[in-house]
């Protein structure tokens, strides 16, 4: 059996004219000879009635305490109700079609709810119903626990439902289909112009969604990676061929600029003299066991710094505060990352970066690197300016 695995996002099923473009990607695929997977995303975008943010607000309007079991309850009626919305339109166009939840189809995650991690998959079922001939429309972003929870696997999930059932189901091919053409080298809503990239290894996309391209969620890609799930990006609403995915050396300097907003950045130091290391084992084991991530770690004999979600920064300044620490908070900023596998064999980078934000008066707040990325720290409200420049400057 050739397998393909399609997964459609919340724009490309929010509405008929959508659907009907996407029922008309899955029918090609069925028409070449694929067993098609379809998996779908909640219907829309916030306000849209059965969208994921607005069951979200729904659950929050009742103005509870939320409970991450009930709430994960929720959620997962988006994506199903998408699946059995896709099935339907599928018998309209006259192709069998079946919709499965995330549970139906064999997808066991651990009891994280809200970011519950895929544990395993049996796909008998979904090859039971794809040997009857039908296409299965199976509801991203969601599994159930051993003990029969149901769970979700996190904001943008349903990429890793798709990569996931790809690789259990030794598909040839997955299809992340979405509404931008490809991976770009920038988010086009930032530069519109920027240009597809046709080709990325696993490597590179990984790093580009680690950084947060929200393109693809990192726990898909990673997947792929491990895998070696063979992975398209396109576009549900042109016939472009997209961004194709796989192994391979990379050949780019630079590969492209991935950004985050709603960063807080936290600086500690010593009320008298300096920070001890005791100081700073203290300050990152206090945060651990509030369970807080942190990122962009520095530390120095004066102080030490780190960036956290601007969502838990008065949490991290309660949690520190102390007669012994100065604790700085600043919220409203952007890390941006220039993400290239290859820069680690060049010279200079940093130099040009860091030349070109000061050149355009934009205030570096941070910065660490990797051999293969640059993360600088900006107030928000320059980061559009800072990734132009630097757009411009690396020729992207
Ligand atoms: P879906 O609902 O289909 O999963 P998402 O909104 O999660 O769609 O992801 C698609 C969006 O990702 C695009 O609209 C685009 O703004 C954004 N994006 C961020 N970085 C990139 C990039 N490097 N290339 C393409 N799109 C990107
Ligand atoms: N509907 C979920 C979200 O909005 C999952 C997804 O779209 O991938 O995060
Ligand atoms: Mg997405």
């Amino acid at each position: 059996m050739r397998i393909i695995v399609q997964k459609f996002g919340g724009t490309s099923v929010a509405n008929p004219e959508s659907r009907e473009k996407a029922v008309a990607k899955i029918i090609k695929a069925k028409n070449e000879g694929f067993s098609v997977v379809v998996v779908v995303s909640a219907m829309g975008r916030n306000g849209d009635p059965y969208a994921t943010d607005t069951l979200i607000n729904l659950a929050k309007s009742i103005g509870a305490p939320l409970d991450f079991r009930d709430l994960d309850l929720l959620l997962s009626c988006g994506e199903i109700i998408a699946a059995v919305v896709m099935a339907q339109a599928l018998e309209k166009a006259g192709y069998p079609a079946i919709a499965l939840s995330g549970g139906q189809a064999g997808i066991v995650t651990d009891q994280n709810f809200g970011e519950a991690k895929i544990i395993g998959i049996n796909p008998e079922n979904v090859l039971k119903r794809l040997g009857e001939g039908k296409i299965v429309v199976v509801a991203g972003f969601q599994g159930v626990t051993a003990g029969g929870e149901i769970t979700t696997l996190g904001r943008g999930g349903s990429d890793t439902t798709a990569t996931a059932l790809g690789s259990a189901l030794k598909a040839e091919l997955v299809e992340i289909y979405t509404d931008v053409e490809g991976v770009m080298a920038v988010d086009p809503r930032i530069i519109p112009e920027a240009k597809i990239l046709r080709e990325l290894t696993y490597q590179e996309i990984c790093e580009m969604a680690n950084h947060g391209a929200k393109v693809v969620h990192p726990r898909a890609v990673a997947i792929a990676r491990d895998q070696k799930v063979p992975l398209k990006v396109r576009s549900t609403f042109t016939e472009d061929i997209g961004t194709l995915i796989g192994d391979g050396k990379p050949t780019r300097v630079i590969t492209g600029i991935a950004h985050q907003v709603k960063i807080g950045r936290v600086l500690v130091k010593a009320k008298n003299g300096q920070l001890t290391p005791e100081d700073s084992v203290k300050i990152f084991k206090v945060l651990a066991e509030a369970g807080i991530s942190v990122d962009m770690n520095s530390i120095s004999p004066g102080q030490v710094g780190f960036v956290v979600k601007q969502e838990v920064l008065d949490k991290v300044g309660e949690l520190l505060a102390s007669d012994d620490f100065l604790v700085e908070l600043l919220p409203g900023c952007a890390k941006i990352s220039l993400i290239g596998i290859g820069m680690q064999d060049v010279l200079g980078v940093m130099a040009r970066v860091v030349e070109t934000l000061h050149q355009h008066d934009i205030k570096l707040l941070h910065t660490v690197d990797s051999e293969i990325t640059i993360s600088c720290l900006v107030l928000e409200e320059q980061m559009e300016k800072a990734i132009k420049v630097l757009y411009n400057e690396f020729g992207l």
